[in-house]
């Protein structure tokens, strides 16, 4: 069948695959891990492929990020002989209510269960990705960094089998320039989309077969952070800090978090609900 929308350039080559995995962020890979490990348990032929956009797995990441390394057991029992990077464990969690002239702080018996920490690690996760996919090379996953998956194909049911890398060296008029390079197809028995929120393909998917009838909304918010490297003498590392409130009205959901992580660095950040009415 031919999968291609643009006739006028030279067919695609195509590679097959059990499984195509869009996305190689924490979900991509442990999904690759994870088939493989089966696989290896029973002894089965199973080859496995990530797409990656970013010009390595982690480039691309953005997280604050506290993590919970319940789902990294599963995968991994043993990750920290393995040199996870999950090095700064939590040591206290701080919440905050803020107004104009100062902030209280509220008890920890009073916070909500996903304001505890304990047991969590404030970790980069970047390098989480590159080391879990370190951990999927190792078993064999073939991973292709810098290659964004442009279009899905459809076989002649409508059914998903793979998808296409987008050409390069094209010129603005859409006529392949000096440097044009046809994009590859990626045939699969399954493909996992694990591109992320937002992900331009899942919103084509979601679409396509009307994912979202019968569903919730999703709900977006934005953020802003960054990476601070701080006074030491100032420095807690393993203190975890939000707060609520100002600037934010009652109505408006949203607040900071300060993260206290190895090496004397803050992540800081700040969220805000996109449903907000007060622009400033
Ligand atoms: C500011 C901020 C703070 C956060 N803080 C925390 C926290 O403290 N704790 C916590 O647990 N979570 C936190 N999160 C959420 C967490 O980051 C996400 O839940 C997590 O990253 C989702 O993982 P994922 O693998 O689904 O997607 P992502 O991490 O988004 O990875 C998707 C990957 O797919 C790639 N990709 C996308 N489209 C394509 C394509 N078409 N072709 C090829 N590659 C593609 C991207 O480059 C990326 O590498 C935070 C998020 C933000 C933004």
């Amino acid at each position: 069948m031919n999968t291609e929308s643009n006739t006028a350039l030279p067919p695609r080559e195509a590679m097959e695959f059990d499984v195509v995995i869009v996305g190689a962020g924490p979900a991509g890979l442990a999904t690759a891990i994870r088939l493989r490990q089966l696989a290896v348990e029973k002894g089965q032929e199973l080859s496995v492929c990530v797409l990656e956009k970013g010009s390595e797995p982690g480039a691309h990441i953005l997280s604050g990020a506290i993590m919970d390394p319940r789902a990294l057991t599963e995968l991994f029992p043993d990750w920290k002989e393995r040199g996870a990077p999950l090095k700064q464990a939590v040591t206290r969690d701080e919440f905050l209510f803020l107004d104009e002239t100062g902030a209280k702080a509220t008890p920890h018996a009073l916070l909500p269960e996903c304001f505890h920490n304990d047991g969590n690690y404030i970790v980069s996760l970047g390098e989480v990705s590159r080391w879990l996919a370190q951990q999927a090379e190792a078993l064999e996953v073939a991973i292709f960094p810098g290659f964004a998956a442009a279009e899905v194909l459809y076989d002649e049911t409508g059914a998903v089998m793979g998808v296409a890398t987008g050409d390069m060296g094209i010129h603005k008029d859409g006529t392949p320039g000096p440097n044009f390079e046809r994009g590859m197809e990626l045939h699969a028995k399954y493909t996992v989309f694990a591109e992320g929120s937002r992900g331009h393909l899942g919103r084509q998917l979601i679409s396509r077969f009307k994912l979202d009838e019968g569903r919730d909304p999703q709900s977006y918010g934005i953020g802003i952070k960054e990476l601070w490297q701080i006074d030491p003498a100032k420095h807690e590392p393993g203190l975890v800090v939000h707060a609520a409130g100002w600037p934010l009205d009652n109505d408006t959901y949203g607040g900071a978090f300060l993260y206290h992580a190895e090496g004397g660095k803050v992540s800081i950040g700040y969220v805000v609900g996109l449903d907000y009415k007060n622009p400033c």
